[in-house]
């Protein structure tokens, strides 16, 4: 199969399905209809075997979690998805590979009413390069910079399960399933619009994550180990552990009351973690109110 074939066949089947979508794969490039008085958010992330992935992951969670990734960035913008792109670099036209990786990827595409729209396909070593476009009115994306001082910072869903679930690999049950398919919390996102002050969505750990909102602010924060929602009881990979894919945000706290009673039942749980403060830093404190240290920094490509 040539390269033409491959996309007709495994990628070309969002045509018409979303009204916006001007022109989708097939042409030089997409056209699509930004809705009258949106933004529109970008983001783009690269998974590369070995990197970000096991070498011998199945090609479905491949396919997932390249686009979950990205929904994920969208989610912690406040942003609702609508369009992909999807460059993609592989070894061999392997044919059971590109329908298990689609079909991956159309699950999550279905789910949250996303078109894939174009993309490229080349040969070399595997890389997943998607792109991912969603909408947001001016002036309400969540941003990292809005934290202040006296903030409550909560977190959704369970903390450390990215991490647990990495190490139970190969399982693919459980938490090993936990791994290879995170939730993007899209809805969660979309909730906290016009509540929140500032939001991430957790990939590098908690402390490197909620680190950035904080020197975006221009603020810091003291968090509290033992209110930590764990995912198993290693507090270090709760809080430094990546691949979770929650949410961390501000909000004012005589917004708190209001936030927890209009939360709707189906959305990811809420946690209170901690509190901003203008000192700069990100802090752990234990139960016993003693400094909390860890034993591994956040994940980072490049080091110092
Ligand atoms: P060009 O040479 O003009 O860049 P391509 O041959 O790369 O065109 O792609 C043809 C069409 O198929 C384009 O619309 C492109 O966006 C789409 N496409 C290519 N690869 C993919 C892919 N992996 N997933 C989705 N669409 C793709
Ligand atoms: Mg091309």
């Amino acid at each position: 199969m040539d390269e033409f074939e491959l996309i007709r066949r495994y990628f070309s089947r969002d045509a018409g399905k979303r009204g916006d979508v001007v022109a989708g794969i097939g042409d030089d490039a997409a056209l699509v209809e930004v809705p009258r008085g949106q933004q529109l958010a970008v983001t783009t992330d690269t998974m590369l075997e070995g990197v970000h992935f096991p070498a011998d992951a199945p090609a479905h969670a491949v396919g997932y979690r390249a686009l979950a990734t990205n929904l994920s960035d969208l989610a912690a913008m406040g942003a609702e998805p609508a369009w992909a792109t999807l460059a993609l670099a592989l070894p061999s036209a392997d044919k059971a590979w590109f329908e298990d990786f689609s079909a991956g990827l159309f699950e999550l595409a279905d789910e949250f009413h996303v078109a894939l729209i174009g993309g490229d396909i080349t040969r070399g070593p595997l890389a997943v390069t998607v792109a991912a476009y969603g909408f947001a009115p001016p002036g309400r994306a969540l941003r990292r910079a809005g934290a202040r001082a006296g903030d409550c910072i909560f977190v959704t869903g369970l903390l450390g399960a990215g991490a647990a679930g990495l190490s139970a690999y190969p399982s693919m049950t459980g938490r090993g399933r936990r791994y290879l398919y995170p939730r993007p919390r899209v809805a969660e996102g979309l909730a906290l619009r016009g509540r929140a002050n500032a939001a991430i969505d957790i990939s590098d750990g908690l402390l490197a994550d909620l680190g950035h909102v904080c020197a975006a602010s221009g603020v810091g924060a003291t968090l509290r180990t033992d209110a930590m929602p764990m995912a198993t009881s290693d507090v270090d990979s709760a809080l430094n552990g990546g691949d979770d894919y929650e949410l961390c945000f501000t909000i004012d706290s005589t917004r708190v009351d209001e936030l927890k009673r209009e939360w709707k039942a189906d959305l990811a749980a809420l946690t209170p973690i901690g509190a901003i403060e203008s000192e700069a830093g990100v802090r752990c404190l234990d139960a016993e109110g003693r400094e909390w240290r860890s034993a591994k920094p956040g994940y980072r490509h490049f080091k110092a």
